[in-house]
């Protein structure tokens, strides 16, 4: 049996299915791809697309894609004619120059294959100018929809396409990665071996999260964002006059800044529980034992479970839209009322 998508790490659900799909020349006009950032989800349109256009698609013996053919090469290299990203949350005018385009023939294949970055910030006018070409699409057309969660799509997107879920990668293999695939990382590994494994962490099991913090530059920015996340879930518990200024703050911050710090604030505030319930537990947030055990400073269990329970409020809040500076104030009240 042939080698499907055989440079993708992990995610067996996307091999057994969209690969198997895709190999088998039965494959639907739309797929939505989702899951969190940096789990592949680009890889995967690109490999779909590659496997598509191979010229060694039929041959015995072969994975697909072959990855050295020319065409392989042209689509792994984002060179491709007839393979189109657009990069950001679509508007409705680049949607409607889209379909302008979508009818013509594709140039060097038989398909052209649109991949739709962050297809959850689209605007509800934008999806639904979508919409019209996923109900008939031209023959030759393959839709990538990516996003991180497909519940932000309209219902009616979502009966249209497969969901297929880009899966996490467990510590060990992102450190396996991280190591194969970056000079960084093998420098780190020998100069500072907590810094790499704070990375590891970090990750989450998302590679390209993994890869961003031994880049040097984006690393800074993950660097100021997990003190940040370190500095709220303190200032959470102990209630004092900097979380006051945190939340004064923090009412000004995008829901997306908090869609991705509040996470963080959480892996850090659980941490703090799990050390206090069990002093030789596993950590998710912190590298170092002390780091986690500090956190909580003289607060007792309830008080730090309390505050974890007001960021997980927060989250949800932050999910259903909910106004960005109330949420906050009440992330800051609600542990001090424990
Ligand atoms: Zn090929």
């Amino acid at each position: 049996m042939k080698e499907l998508f055989p440079t993708l790490i992990g995610n067996s659900g996307i091999k057994s299915i969209l690969a198997r799909e895709i190999a088998d020349g039965a494959f639907p006009h739309a797929y939505i791809l989702e899951g969190p950032y940096g789990t592949g989800k680009t890889t995967v349109a690109t490999l779909a697309a590659a496997s598509i256009f191979c010229h060694n698609r039929d041959k015995e013996g072969m994975p697909l894609p072959c990855g050295t053919c020319e065409s392989c090469q042209k689509v792994l290299r984002h060179m491709s004619v007839d393979v189109i990203y657009l990069e950001s949350a679509a508007t409705v005018d680049e949607i409607r120059a889209m379909k302008q385009t979508m009818y013509e023939s594709a140039n060097e294949n038989d398909y052209k294959i649109y991949v739709l970055k962050d297809a959850q910030n689209m605007t509800v006018n934008a999806q639904n100018s979508l919409l019209k070409s996923l109900e008939e699409p031209p023959p030759h057309v393959l839709f990538f929809l990516l996003c991180d969660d497909a519940e932000a799509l309209l219902e009616t997107i979502r009966s249209r396409a497969p969901i297929l879920r880009t899966e996490t990668l467990s510590d060990t293999v992102v450190r396996e990665e991280l190591l194969r695939r970056s000079p960084e990382a093998g420098t780190l590994i020998k100069r500072a071996p907590g810094r790499l494994e704070e990375v590891v962490l970090f990750s989450n099991g998302s590679l390209g999260l993994a890869l961003d913090g031994v880049d040097p530059k984006k690393s800074e920015r993950i660097l100021k964002l997990r003190a940040e996340a370190t500095d709220v879930a303190k200032a959470v518990i102990r209630g004092d006059l900097h979380a006051y200024e945190l939340a004064a703050k923090m009412t000004s911050y995008t829901r997306d800044a908090l869609k991705e710090l509040l996470p963080l604030v959480q892996t850090a505030l659980r941490d703090a529980v799990a050390i206090k319930r069990d002093p030789d537990t596993g950590l998710r947030f912190f590298a170092e034992r002390e780091d986690a055990s500090a956190l909580s400073g003289s607060a007792d269990l309830r008080r730090v479970m309390a505050a974890c329970d007001a960021v997980t409020v927060a989250i949800s809040d932050v999910k259903r839209n909910a106004a960005v500076p109330s949420l906050v104030l009440n992330l800051f009240l609600a542990a001090q009322q424990s």
